[in-house]
């Protein structure tokens, strides 16, 4: 080689962990910059979580919210897949510890996500089902619809109401869309199901720790959905904190009792596990404190996004939600080439496109900017916001179908049983 022949240099390696909200975004954003991208995640697809409510209510099938990675990167000559669990992540040795072995990164993007919280209480993680997953959301869906098949072979009345009453732990938009959801699949669609049984012997409940629904939405909007939980018949129930479940009964911190085999936990996540392996100052749900550029102290080839970073604007921390995801891994991927191209990194401003919750049909809030809707326009927005951010044209096209099925028609085409 001659002193003035060109120098190639090695692309660096960027592996992004968790194909979720945050992760797919970084991924995509990460697609016309000089780095190869290695995507890695324990599941084979890109779950659409704030869907998965009506996969547990028989709305909609697990395939509806949910896309193979594999077919979304197709296309994206500097993009690999590997499905895999991430063990651990090696700071110090820049490497990812994973079961099908390690994986070396010049930078690293951990979009981990989070997990169901069950706050310590042993009980509860062993019986009641979170939502969170697909699997939580099949398992919910089978246990739902399995004691409506029991209790209509129950001829003990209180076994049966103990198999009819539900509840649900929560008062944030999954608690009160899933509560919403549950209402409506037992007073519109089981009740044609189950001619013979006495619906009056059901029961539907959300309980709620604070004194009010949907902290994110503004006090009216929070009236307003549990107005329309009442008026399907869901029994709100606030200064409720559940402190342990045998799967047949419940206990609250009251010392009160509720017979129930159905426990459905929307109380709160905390950071995935593996966010706990790097070992940094994380806040009480295990956020690993991050950088305004995201980056972890100490650590500027590693950025933190998500569900799983901690960061604070105007003295608050950024919440959980989707937006906030896929906001920072444009801002992540974009620091990676600043950094590659030797420039100062950008800092992270959230833009808050507003917050919605769904109570059923024609019924919802939303809060955008200086803008309160509640009632059939909010719904008709939280609609079209929810097709319009579902990965891929089928799923769209699917979900649609379904909707206006089970809005026409008041059936919900799911109600299978599966030996899982
Ligand atoms: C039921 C429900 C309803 C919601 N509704 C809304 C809503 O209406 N609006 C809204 O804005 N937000 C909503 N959210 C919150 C929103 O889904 C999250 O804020 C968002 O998913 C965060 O994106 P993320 O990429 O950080 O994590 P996720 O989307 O959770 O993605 C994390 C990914 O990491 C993978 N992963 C985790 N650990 C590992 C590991 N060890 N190894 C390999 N892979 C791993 C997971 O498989 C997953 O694919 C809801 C959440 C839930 C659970």
């Amino acid at each position: 080689m001659t002193s003035n022949s060109p120098v190639s240099r090695p692309v660096p390696t960027v592996v992004v962990v968790g194909g979720g909200f945050a992760g797919l975004q970084a991924v995509k954003a990460l697609g016309d910059k000089p780095v190869k991208v290695l995507l890695v995640d324990r599941n084979n697809y890109h779950l659409f979580q704030p869907l998965l409510y009506q996969v547990a209510t028989a709305g909609l099938g697990p395939e509806d919210i949910s896309y193979p990675l594999r077919a979304i990167l197709r296309d994206r000559g500097n993009v690999a897949f590997r499905m895999a669990e991430v063990e651990r992540v090696d700071l110090a040795a820049k490497k990812i510890v994973t079961g099908g072995g390690d994986i070396g990164y010049d930078y690293l993007v951990l979009a981990a996500g989070a997990e169901t919280n069950f706050f310590g209480l042993e009980t509860v993680a062993a019986n009641a089902v979170g939502l969170k997953s697909l699997e939580d959301a099949l398992a919910l869906r089978n246990h739902i619809l399995s004691m409506f098949e029991i209790a209509s072979q129950e001829t003990d009345p209180a076994v049966r109401r103990e198999m009819l009453t539900f509840v649900v732990v929560g008062g944030g938009a999954t608690g009160v869309e899933s509560a919403g959801g549950l209402a409506e699949l037992v007073h519109l669609v089981l009740t044609k199901d189950y001619p013979h049984l006495d619906f009056a012997e059901t029961g539907l409940l959300l309980l709620e720790g604070g004194d009010r629904l949907l902290l994110s939405l503004p006090e009216e909007l929070a009236a307003f959905a549990a107005a329309e939980l009442a008026r399907k018949q869901v029994a709100v129930r606030f200064h409720s904190q559940v402190v342990s479940f045998d799967g047949k009964a419940l206990q609250l911190k009251d010392g009160t009792q509720i017979a129930t085999r159905t426990l459905i936990w929307a109380a709160g996540v905390k950071a995935a596990q593996v966010t706990d392996t790097l070992g940094v100052a994380a806040d009480r749900l295990g956020r690993a404190h991050v950088a305004p550029t995201l980056q972890l102290p100490g650590y500027p080839e590693v950025f933190v996004i998500g569900d799983a970073a901690y960061l604070e604007q105007n003295g608050l921390p950024l919440p959980m939600v989707a937006p906030v995801a896929v906001q920072q891994a444009e801002l992540a991927a974009g620091n990676i080439a600043r950094l590659l191209r030797g420039e100062q990194l950008a800092e992270f401003a959230y833009k808050d496109p507003g917050v919605l919750a769904t109570i059923g049909r024609s019924s919802a809030v939303a809060s955008v900017g200086r803008w309160r809707f509640a009632g059939a326009f909010a719904w008709l927005l939280w609609l079209a916001i929810h097709l319009i951010r579902l990965v891929g044209f089928r799923n769209r096209f699917v979900v649609t179908v379904n909707w206006a099925w089970d809005y026409f028609f008041y059936e919900r085409a799911i109600r299978l049983i599966l030996r899982l």
